[in-house]
């Protein structure tokens, strides 16, 4: 099982609807959407940095 780096959704190998190699690693996407938006920018999914802010607690 992979995880689609754009939308963080599970995506089997097998069925992935779209896959996408960068930097020699094979990246697997949920749709082509998702693919198309990481060849647009891979380092904004890539990075560790935080994409989103989560809210825990009050
Ligand atoms: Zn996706």
């Amino acid at each position: 099982m992979a995880i689609d780096p754009v939308c963080k959704m599970e995506v089997e190998e097998e069925t992935a609807a779209a896959k996408y190699e960068y930097k020699g690693k094979m990246y697997y996407f949920c749709a082509p959407g998702c693919k198309a938006a990481f060849e647009k920018n891979p380092e904004k999914y890539l990075g560790s940095h935080e994409a989103h802010h989560e809210h825990h607690g009050h």
